[in-house]
Formats: structure tokens, C-alpha cells, sequence
């Protein structure tokens, strides 16, 4: 945050800055970190020089890929800064439907719509493909964007919403149970949930959806890229591709890290979206520097698969040095490894304790996670080199000693 002096002070802001007060008594106050080069494994943050990061969604390491940098500077000089203009009126690029066609290819629909941020593709989708009398179906630890979407669909259309226990089936079977006399039904998941790095179960819920006349939209925004032997997603991971409803996912992790996001799912959806949808209607496409790297970043993934096992074997070290360490990682197979320390405050104090020691890498307590499973939530990248994983291993070996955790 930068500010300039100060205006006449209004009674919100004295309001504001007391709220703030007590977010800084609690704790819970958030200071940002100035970097001064691309997204790498080792970054230069103000003040403190080289770091080492290990809180990144640059899964792949594609934030700075030569091809991915040299094809936006590309989109820059063929198509300008931006569409001024929001689709419909004349804001659409060639270059959005390449990379349209694209993404749709890489997850396995018919079709795909950009969005400005998987934030609105996910805002964008629920309120406008549900109606009065439908029902949705959203897992506890659905992403904010899907929660938000969903509350949103509630307001506008009055359909009926229902949240089942994290990756509880028996629960998901009971909520379509009570709600049998929807038309349209919706399961919402994701498909890797960000705090726990665990998976989502997609084939039975593919099969519950069938059974119940629903369909699955998934969020697959830390799978794209990530899981599946060429990482196409949750559904290739599964042994499922093709076969799921609706795929939302973004464009700022592992597909190049700059934003935007997209739907894919059959042609009709997408093309109610572009009739129907809020954000597509009323703001501005993807910046098409952003769309040429992200289209970039998609053709370098199917022409690397070999990224993709860089990150698996990367994630799957980590996990065994971690423990062999001493460390309780939350067991799984994602390149998101939370190591549970307890208290909140133990988790705050190790980042900052790591961040001394060069490791960049974030405490969550409560309230973003349950009391007592406060967490350091390590995510690995291909960009690590075997040499900074065990780096930052060590790191963790000595601040687990300094708050006496080994
Ligand atoms: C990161 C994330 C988003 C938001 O992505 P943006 O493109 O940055 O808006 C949405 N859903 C999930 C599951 C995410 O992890």
C-alpha cells in the first residue's frame, strides 16, 4: 500500500482504522512483500535480497519461460495494450479464440470462455445457468469464488443451495436426496482444495451426479497443469477425462501466472455465458498480452510433459525429506504439502523464522483453518532445483528446533 498525505478525515475512515487496529491486535494483519524480479524458485524481496520461495501457484515455473514472456511481448505489438471494449461490443480478439479452442482442447470439452479471473468465471457461471427451483450442491471447502458465486445465484435466481461435508459422499448423497424435486442440479467442487492438498474424489462424484440427474462443475484451478501424467487436470488423474460437465480453471498458476480464467464445457454453456453472464457482459476480456502468454504457456505444457513429472517428482522429495525430518505433512499426492504445527502462533512465528532464513513460505491459523490445525503450507514448483528443496528442508530442521517443534 502506498500512500499520499493525508485528506480530511471522514468518520468512515477513523471507523476503518480502529477495524484495523484489531486486526493488528489480533494478529491477523497482512503485510505484503515487495518483489523486484519474475516468479521464480528464488525471487529478490525488498529488503531482504534472494529468496527462496515455497508458497508460489507457478507450479510449472512458466511465470518467466522465454516463450511465455516473448509470445505476450508478441500479443503487445500485434494487438495493442488492451480491447477497450467489452466482448460484445468489439473487444474480442482472434487471439481469445485460439486460446479458447485451446484450453478447451487441454481440458477435454467441446468448448471454453475466458474471463478476466477464474474469480469471475466461477461468479459468472452459477448465476447464470441456474433458475428458481434448481438446487446446488457445494463441498465445505469450496474456494471463496465458488462460495460467493453460489450466494450469488441464490440472490438473483432463488434456487436452493446445500453444503456437504468435505469430500463426505454419503453426505453429498443425502443433501440430492432432500432435493429431488430440482430441475437443474449442480455439484460444485474443486478439484484440488488449496488449504488441505487433498483430491477430490471425481469419479464418484461423477457417478453420484449421474445417478441424481446433476451435473459436476469443477474448479480445477491448482490441477490444471499440475495433475494427470501431462497434466490436463483432476479428470486426467482420475482416468476421467472427457467426462466431466464443466471445468473452471485459471490462468494465474501453473498456465503462465499472469491471470484470467475460463469455463470449459459443452458449446451451449459457453455460449449462454457470452449471452448471459455479468462479468463477460459488462467488463473487459483478457488483455491480449495475457491471452498470447497464456496461450503459450498451454502449447509449452503438451510440448513438455516432462514439467509436469518435474513437479510430481519435486512435490513426492519434499514429502519424504519433510518427514524424514520430523514433520507431519497432511498426507497426499499435490505439489500442496501443509505441515500442521498446532497453534496459530506457531505458525506465524515459523514463517517469519523461515523468512530469516531465506524461505519464503506462509503460517494459516485460524480462522482460516480450524483451531489447532494451524499450518505452514509448503507448494512446490518445477522451477526447484533438488539443491533448494533441501535447502529449505534444512531451514525447516533448525526454526522446528528454535519453536520447539523436533
Ligand atoms: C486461485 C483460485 C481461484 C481464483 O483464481 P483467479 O484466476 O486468481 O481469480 C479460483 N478457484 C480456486 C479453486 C483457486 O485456487
Amino acid at each position: 500500500m502506498t500512500t499520499t498525505p493525508a485528506t480530511r478525515p471522514t468518520p468512515l475512515a477513523a471507523d476503518l482504522a480502529a477495524e484495523l487496529d484489531q486486526l493488528r491486535r489480533d494478529r491477523v494483519y497482512k503485510r505484503l512483500n515487495y518483489l523486484d524480479s519474475p516468479q521464480s524458485a528464488r525471487v529478490q524481496m525488498e529488503g531482504r535480497g534472494e529468496v527462496l520461495i515455497l508458497s508460489s501457484n507457478n507450479y510449472l515455473g512458466l511465470c518467466d519461460e522465454p516463450s511465455v514472456v516473448e509470445a505476450g511481448i508478441d500479443g503487445l505489438r500485434r494487438y495493442g495494450a488492451g480491447t477497450a471494449s467489452v466482448r460484445f461490443i468489439c473487444g474480442t480478439f482472434a487471439i481469445h479464440r485460439t486460446l479458447e479452442a485451446a484450453l478447451a482442447r487441454f481440458v477435454g470439452t467441446e468448448a471454453s470462455l475466458t474471463f478476466l479471473s477464474a474469480w469471475n468465471a466461477n461468479e459468472a457461471l452459477t448465476p447464470t445457468v441456474l433458475r428458481e427451483g434448481d438446487f446446488v450442491a457445494s463441498d465445505a471447502l469450496n474456494h471463496a469464488s465458488i462460495i460467493d458465486s453460489i450466494r450469488l445465484a441464490k440472490a438473483i435466481t432463488k434456487c436452493t443451495t446445500a453444503v456437504y461435508k468435505h469430500g463426505d459422499l454419503d453426505d453429498l448423497v443425502a443433501k440430492l436426496e432432500s432435493a429431488r424435486g430440482a430441475r437443474r442440479k449442480i455439484i460444485w467442487t474443486d478439484g484440488v482444495f488449496s488449504m488441505e492438498g487433498s483430491i477430490a474424489k471425481l469419479p464418484e462424484i461423477l457417478e453420484i451426479a449421474r445417478r441424481f440427474g446433476a451435473v459436476v462443475a469443477l474448479d480445477d484451478s491448482h490441477a490444471t497443469g499440475v495433475l494427470g501424467a501431462t497434466g490436463r487436470g483432476t479428470a486426467e488423474h482420475h482416468g476421467v477425462l472427457g467426462e466431466v460437465d464443466i471445468i473452471t480453471s485459471t490462468l494465474g498458476k501453473a498456465l503462465g501466472g499472469a491471470s484470467g480464467g475460463f469455463v470449459a464445457g459443452p458449446a451451449v454453456v459457453c455460449d449462454m455465458l457470452t449471452q448471459r453472464s455479468r462479468p463477460q457482459l459488462f467488463s473487459n476480456a483478457l488483455p491480449p498480452t495475457v491471452a498470447a502468454s497464456a496461450l503459450a504457456a498451454v502449447e509449452y505444457v503438451q510440448q513438455h510433459p516432462e514439467r509436469v513429472r518435474r513437479l510430481q517428482d519435486n512435490a513426492r522429495y519434499f514429502r519424504e525429506q519433510i518427514t524424514e525430518a520430523g514433520f507431519s505433512p497432511l498426507p497426499g499426492e499435490t505439489p500442496i504439502v501443509p505441515i500442521i504445527v498446532g497453534e496459530t502462533a506457531t505458525a506465524i512465528r515459523m514463517s517469519e523464522l523461515l523468512l530469516d532464513e531465506g524461505i519464503f513460505v506462509t503460517g494459516f491459523g485460524y480462522p482460516v483453518v480450524p483451531q489447532g490445525v494451524a499450518r505452514v503450507r509448503c507448494q512446490l514448483s518445477a522451477a526447484h532445483t533438488r539443491d533448494d528443496i533441501d535447502r529449505a528442508v534444512d531451514a525447516f530442521k533448525r526454526v522446528g528446533r528454535q519453536v520447539g517443534l523436533r
